[in-house]
């Protein structure tokens, strides 16, 4: 155990000192957008996936599953889902980079300081992350279920039985807006400090993805959540659920007696 706490200093200051080297010597848009990326590729194509591996599994699928085997997509559907959602990461890590080449490169979104985070400060920052991003997603997915808006968010919607690559299968527009926005926002409102947004960002990415994964394990709240959102729209629109609670959209008779 002390061994273990020993390693885990010695790893924290090496990563403080490349970070110093890193903060001192690169334009923060450049850092920014060769992070953002490893970001996405970390969060949504690693474990998308990791879980399209699992999808080859029947045995092993079948009894994790939170909707039927026989409702889950065709191959068709699901090497539709992969390209068009790969060309939106590609889209993505073109517009974070296009945006900073047309800043110069020199500005970032979040705070760059050579030191790192203070725990305290980077528990708050990243409880703040979680609190704003549930708010902002929820208004933005609910405007995006309004009969004005939904042309854009009907794509999204074409995966009754998601899995982890619909996460971002979806209209280009959505992809900034109901995706981007509601990560890249919380803390660049309260100016958060530029590591604590990546770690955010990562684990923000991963849990759309598991929330999409059609498994019943691998995040909290459960996938079962977002999952019923694609079974039957019109409740569910929120991450974490709170914004569901306080408008009364985590009720439906249509419920499956699953989550009764
Ligand atoms: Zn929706
Ligand atoms: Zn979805």
């Amino acid at each position: 155990m002390t061994m273990l706490l020993d390693t885990f200093w010695l790893e924290l200051d090496n990563f403080a000192k490349l970070w110093q080297y890193v903060c001192t010597t690169y334009p923060y848009g450049l850092v920014e957008s060769i992070v953002g990326t490893v970001v996405l590729t970390i969060g949504f194509v690693v474990p998308a996936t990791m879980y399209l591996v699992m999808d080859q599994f029947p045995s092993f699928a079948k009894a994790r599953k939170i909707q039927p085997w026989e409702k889950q997509p065709t191959p068709e559907k699901t090497r539709q889902a992969i390209i068009y959602s790969l060309l939106n990461y590609f889209y993505t890590c073109a517009t974070v980079f296009g945006y900073h080449w047309l800043l110069g490169w020199r500005t970032s979104t979040y705070r760059f300081e050579p030191e790192l985070p203070t725990p305290l400060g980077f528990v708050t920052e990243f409880a703040c992350g979680i609190a704003l991003r549930e708010v902002i997603f929820y208004y933005i997915h609910r405007l995006l279920h309004h009969k004005w808006f939904f042309w854009i968010h009907q794509k999204h919607h074409e995966f009754n039985t998601p899995i982890g690559f619909a996460a971002i299968y979806c209209h280009p527009i959505e992809m900034l807006v109901q995706n981007g926005l509601p990560i890249a926002l919380p803390l660049a409102i309260c100016r958060g400090h530029f590591i604590t947004q990546m770690l955010f960002a990562t684990y923000a990415v991963w849990d759309a993805t598991a929330a999409h994964s059609g498994y019943t394990f691998g995040r909290l709240p459960t996938p079962e959540l977002h999952d019923l959102h694609h079974e039957k729209p019109l409740q569910h629109y929120g991450v974490v659920g709170f914004m569901d609670t306080l408008h009364g959209t985590d009720r439906s008779p249509m419920r499956p007696s699953r989550l009764k």
